[in-house]
């Protein structure tokens, strides 16, 4: 588990299993609500996903036979698990019929079942030699195979790409990882609470992490453990 207890699952996976209790999962008719808005971010963040969604659980399975993600969701981290075999039993049983969707990079998805891959050459090539590749490609959005990958034009503030939480006052951080380390420790979890932002405000303690997202789970945070 990501975060908490640890569980024992009810089949007999082969093979690297995860799970957790922090998806959110927007019910019926909300989708619509939050990104028809023009300001569909703020939406989230403020209110919408506040009052109406409700936190569930995920399971994920990374077979080996056949290599692939598999991901199931539900109430509880048993529903989750039940979804996910059920998944598994589906990508077993079936005979792969691949589509790309709207992917270009040669990764495919079957039309009956769960199951992805990359099954065909990317439909991009090397701006160098032509190969069809997806490697890699610039924020022009040129593409270099691994060979030509050394010719990708550089980005001059490629660190504002990697981490922003300069736009964390410094205050603000060290109140976050306060509560954080009380929030570790609380599940007996202690040591050193580091801190990172990619998409959402990470906090990590002796090897299990957790993400605050939305501006009331932040709140929630501080109101609980910021004494
Ligand atoms: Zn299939
Ligand atoms: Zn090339």
């Amino acid at each position: 588990m990501s975060f908490g207890k640890d569980y024992d699952s009810k089949y007999d996976w082969d093979c690297f299993c995860q799970g957790g209790t922090s998806g959110i999962v927007l019910p019926k008719g909300n989708f619509e609500k939050v990104f028809g808005s023009d300001e569909p971010l703020k939406e989230l963040a403020d209110g919408i996903a506040d009052k109406e969604s409700y936190t569930t659980a995920f399971f994920e399975a990374f077979p080996n036979k056949p290599k692939c993600f598999l991901r199931g969701e539900g109430k509880t981290i048993e529903e989750a698990e039940e979804q996910c075999w059920e998944k598994y039993q589906k990508i077993s049983n079936c005979d792969h019929e691949m589509e790309r969707r709207d992917r270009t990079d040669g990764y495919a998805y079957c039309k009956h079942c769960s199951y992805s891959s990359m099954a065909f050459e990317p439909l991009t090539k090397c701006c160098k030699c032509g190969e069809p590749t997806a490697y890699t490609k610039d924020h022009k959005g040129n593409y270099y195979c691994e060979k030509h990958k050394r010719f990708k034009a550089k980005i001059k503030n490629a660190k504002l790409f990697l981490r922003d939480d300069f736009r964390l006052p410094r205050k603000r951080k060290k109140l976050l990882k306060k509560c954080a380390k009380n929030r570790f420790n609380s599940d007996g979890i202690y040591g050193k609470v580091k801190y990172s932002y990619f998409h959402s405000k990470k906090f990590f303690c002796n090897g299990r992490q957790f993400s605050v997202l939305f501006n009331n789970q932040e709140k929630e945070l501080i109101k609980k453990y910021g004494k």
